[in-house]
């Protein structure tokens, strides 16, 4: 698939049932490529496994954050916090 037809598809397939069943995260998620899609669940996942608390954490939303939005992703941490404890609108 192209960068233009995808662009295309994003533009025309702003349906209100898919706004309304996930949050930025999944939808950031959606217009990844197969292989960053699978490093961001290992991202998640990782986050999720990280017990230490406060400046101890390794892997936390806002290093995730940071990585995303270095890349060009705009995405809030508040938006990552929110998927990461499954109290967003996709789970
Ligand atoms: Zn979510």
């Amino acid at each position: 698939m192209t960068q233009a037809q995808s662009l295309v598809e994003d533009l025309l397939s702003r349906s209100p049932e898919k706004i309304r069943n996930s949050c930025g995260l999944t939808r950031l998620r959606e217009r990844m490529s197969e292989e960053e899609a699978e490093a961001l669940d290992r991202a998640i996942e990782l986050i999720r496994l990280d017990t230490n608390s406060g400046k101890a954490k390794v892997y936390s939303c806002e290093w995730l954050t940071g990585v995303l939005n270095r890349h060009g992703h705009t995405i809030s941490a508040s938006t990552i916090s929110r998927h990461l404890s499954k109290r967003c609108s996709c789970e």
